[in-house]
């Protein structure tokens, strides 16, 4: 199904508005999900909608929440995302570290118990539209995906890294990553019909490495269930050592220290927690020599002789810069049985009339 981005957005936001959530909510979650298809992380992407109507329905996600300030001072703030929509929570969290590290050079915000955040580009974005660097860990209190290297046994979740950098008028880094070989959400976009995974990216229960996402979703529906845990095997981390250390870091500082918790088999609800830290370049670039000195060291960067004839080097932000172009223009490509998933969700809710094509051919 290939479909254009506002008819896209207009169909989601009606299916949480029939769920229960405002309008306003409603068109932010859609707006959210469809700018992780935009930039090529389908697995973060409209493909959510039946998992976030489902988690709707179980109490997991709450509509219409805002944050709870724990406690503040000018530059920090510790806040509770009462497991409301990441989209909606997010938001406001990093509204908050940019209000208050414009105000100060530096912030930093430890958000609990927020609904799934999505692709975390998207807020690393929002800080440097207001011309911020921005660093963000997150976990996934409640959710057990990923083996740490040497096991074979689940103990974190897919705990994405994120740092954004605005380079004055040129185009920003954006650096947004899982810490495990592929992010959940691909395992998803692979069990659907989508793009197949990389043959070593899971480890069976027996230790062996596999591409197939039966290891970690076993039979169930992955689409339309809240256990993911019926396989018997893993995602791996990426990086071996490396980023299994940088996982168990984003669980130390977006889990433990932000109070919402690490990963663990007790957990009641998926939450994802974040630690951000906000920094006004403006107040370190005592010389004025920041933005010429990283203009010329990316481009020195990127001139790099390319490994591989005819394939530029690139840089972070770049590949979604090109693909939210192309989608913007071209439209979104949805596997069928993403497609077919979502529209089974918005009949289930209650969406009736809506002039775009949601019989099997
Ligand atoms: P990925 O493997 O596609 O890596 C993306 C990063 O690599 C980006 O910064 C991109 O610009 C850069 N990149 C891609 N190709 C490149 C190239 N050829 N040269 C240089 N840089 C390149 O991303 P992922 O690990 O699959 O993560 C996907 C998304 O999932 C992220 O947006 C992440 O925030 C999100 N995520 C969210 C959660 C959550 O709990 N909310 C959990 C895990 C992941």
């Amino acid at each position: 199904m290939l479909i254009e981005v506002a008819l896209l957005r207009a169909f989601v936001t009606q299916i949480f508005v029939k769920a229960g959530c405002s309008s306003e909510e409603s068109e932010r979650i859609a707006r959210h999900l469809a700018s992780a298809n935009l930039t090529g992380h389908d697995s973060h992407g409209v493909i959510r909608v039946p998992r976030y109507i489902s988690w709707l329905k179980s109490g997991n996600l709450c509509a219409g929440q805002s944050l709870t300030v724990i406690t503040e001072t000018d530059v920090f703030a510790v806040v509770d995302g009462n497991r409301g929509f990441g989209q909606s929570i997010g938001e406001q969290a990093v509204q908050l570290g940019i209000e208050k590290s414009l105000n100060t050079g530096f912030s930093i915000i430890a958000l609990r118990q927020s609904g799934h955040l999505g692709r975390i580009g998207d807020w690393a974005e929002m800080a440097v539209e207001a011309g911020l660097i921005s660093i963000h860990f997150v976990n996934v209190a409640g959710s057990l995906l990923v083996a740490p290297f040497g096991g074979v046994s689940r103990r974190m979740s897919t705990n994405p890294v994120t740092i954004g950098v605005p380079i004055g008028k040129a185009e920003p880094l954006i650096l947004d990553f899982a810490t495990s070989r592929v992010a959940e959400g691909k395992v998803l976009v692979a069990a659907t019909g989508g793009k197949p995974l990389p043959p070593d990216s899971l480890i069976t229960g027996d230790g062996l490495p596999t591409g197939d996402p039966k290891a970690l979703y076993g039979d169930a529906d992955p689409t339309r269930t809240n256990d993911i845990r019926s396989g018997d095997g893993a995602i791996r981390a990426m990086g071996e050592h490396k980023g299994s250390g940088l996982a168990l870091i984003c669980e130390m500082l977006a889990g433990a220290l932000t109070g919402g918790g690490c990963a663990g088999p007790d957990k009641p609800y998926i939450l994802n927690g974040m630690l951000s830290i906000y920094i006004n370049p403006n107040h370190l670039d005592v010389d004025q020599s920041f933005l010429q000195e990283a203009q010329d060291y990316i481009k020195f960067f990127k001139d790099s002789k390319p490994a591989e004839p005819g394939i530029d080097v690139l840089v972070p932000g770049d590949q979604e810069r090109k693909r939210r172009a192309d989608r913007t223009k071209n439209g979104i490509q949805l596997p069928d049985d993403v497609w077919f998933a979502i529209v089974d969700t918005a009949q289930e809710v209650g969406v009736t009339d809506f002039d775009i094509p949601t019989t099997r051919q």
